[in-house]
């Protein structure tokens, strides 16, 4: 990261040709750096001409024409990073693009590392971190529920949501201090239920907040799902079916699958991170690189939170079935039985399935619609509060904020059991001070550099 006081730039749309190229430069000194380099048509100087509207002109370096461009300058602190500064639309060639931002740097602006222009939002108090991890988010989004998820009005609720939480703590805090700190001044009684009341109800907002990080990591990281099943079952098929294309061979030589391919694709409003796995077999025949996949699946098996059994119901349940839920029954996820090839004659017994939290018939290959809605709808149901409308309520979705929350509650839980047992309020304060603390790491007001770091090194350069 570079030092505060100096100016970055970096080009902001992605390496490469392209229509147009967008450079941004930012810091105290940008506009009289790009005045040295720009030149509006107008005549006038760049930091003359109208804030926040696009001026036409030349980018010229030692006398010679760089390129046409449309510049407009953002004056602090009502910018996006707080700072000065300057966004510069040239030609996208790859060349041009250099040409300009080099021109920048012979001025005097420095290159920008990743994503330093939002951190330089971040320490400006323009964002706070929970919307700067949003914003890494948006830019990773996969799909529509994730973009909602990171969107504008989803940020500013989980925001409101959370400076809601701080504002009570801090009130609670002064309510019991001031107490404790002035006991002869008279301001009115605080009582020890009316403290306790206080904070069951901020306990309550927490609860509510943390209850909705299932749906939220379940939309934005995805559930590690695996795909396991013997021979010939139709793994590859369900697998290219959820994928949407031929991802994995399809034959119906037994073992074709040898390596763990995996892929994060959506289903309804969640994403799997699915793995198709080789199948799980117990044979002398197998060859090395055979062995090697189904040791594989085993261990992907092991870190799965979701697990497809497939059985193929033309077939009679076999020991090699039965190997496949001996393999899965100590795995602590949910379990669905996929009844696969309900297409043909069924001789399966189904009665032999134990420990499963699911089964349905599907036909992966004849099927497809009929399968998809019906894993759609049940795994949607295991992972997400259909109650929680992403895009309008206040979700978290990171394992950081999940953490900071679960810490301010353990906190106020503390404090409560302190006040139950008849403690003194000022033996249930240090606990309520260090709610607060964990609600500042939340937010980005109190949190370690490291931790800061490595939240904006997730951020491409020029962002
Ligand atoms: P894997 O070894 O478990 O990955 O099995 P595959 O997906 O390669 O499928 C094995 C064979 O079963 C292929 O010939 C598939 O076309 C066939 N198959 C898979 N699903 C179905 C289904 O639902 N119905 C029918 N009739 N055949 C299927």
């Amino acid at each position: 990261m570079n030092n505060l006081t100096q100016v970055i730039a970096a080009v902001s749309t992605p390496p490469g040709k392209g229509g147009v190229a967008i450079i941004r430069m930012s810091g105290e000194g940008a506009f009289e750096i790009a005045e040295r380099v720009f030149f509006p048509i107008s005549g006038k100087n760049f930091s003359e001409c109208k804030p926040r509207t696009q001026i036409y002109g030349h980018i010229i370096e030692d006398g010679e024409r760089i390129d046409d461009v449309l510049a407009t300058r953002f004056p602090g602190p009502h910018s996006y990073t707080g700072e000065d500064t300057v966004e510069i639309g040239c030609h996208g060639g790859i060349l041009v693009t250099r040409c300009v931002l080099e021109a920048l740097f012979r001025q005097g602006a420095v290159p920008a590392t990743a994503g330093e222009f939002t951190r330089r939002a971040f320490i400006n108090g323009r964002l706070t971190l929970t919307e700067a991890e949003a914003i890494s988010d948006l830019l990773e989004a996969k799909s529509r529920e994730q973009i909602r998820l990171s969107g504008d009005t989803a940020r500013a609720r989980l925001s409101s949501a959370i400076a809601k939480i701080r504002a009570d703590l801090v009130r609670l805090m002064s309510s019991v201090y001031a107490r404790i700190d002035y006991p002869d001044e008279d301001l009115g009684d605080f009582s020890d239920e009316e403290l306790l009341s206080n904070i069951y109800n901020i306990k309550e907002e927490l609860q509510n907040l943390i209850k909705t990080y299932r749906t939220g990591r379940a939309i934005s990281e995805g559930v590690k799902t695996v795909i396991c099943g013997k021979p010939n079952a139709g793994k590859s098929t369900l697998y290219n079916l959820l994928c949407g294309e031929d991802a994995a061979i399809v034959t119906d030589i037994p073992g074709t699958t040898r390596d763990v391919l995996e892929r994060n694709l959506p289903l309804g409003r969640i994403m799997l991170k699915l793995s198709d796995t080789a199948g799980i077999r117990e044979n002398e025949n197998m060859d090395t690189v055979e062995r090697i996949g189904v040791e594989k699946s085993r261990k992907m098996i092991e870190k799965s939170e979701l697990l497809f059994a497939i059985f193929d119901i033309s077939r009679p349940f076999d020991e090699e079935d039965e190997l496949i839920i001996k393999a899965i029954s100590e795995i602590d996820a949910p379990k669905i039985a996929l009844l696969n090839k309900c297409d043909l004659e069924a001789v399966f017994d189904e009665s032999k399935l134990s420990g499963f939290d699911a089964v349905i018939k599907i036909s992966a290959k004849e099927g497809e619609a009929k399968t998809l809605d019906a894993l759609a709808s049940l795994v949607n149901g295991m992972f997400t509060d259909e109650r929680i409308v992403i895009g309008q309520d206040a979700v978290i979705s990171c394992a950081r904020q999940h953490a900071a929350l679960t810490r301010a509650l353990d906190f106020l839980s503390a404090a409560a059991e302190a006040m139950e047992l008849g403690f003194s309020q000022d033996a249930a304060s240090s606990d309520i001070e260090r709610a607060l603390g964990a609600i500042s790491e939340l937010d980005g007001r109190a949190v370690s550099e490291e931790i800061v770091g490595d939240i904006f090194v997730r951020f491409c350069v020029g962002k």
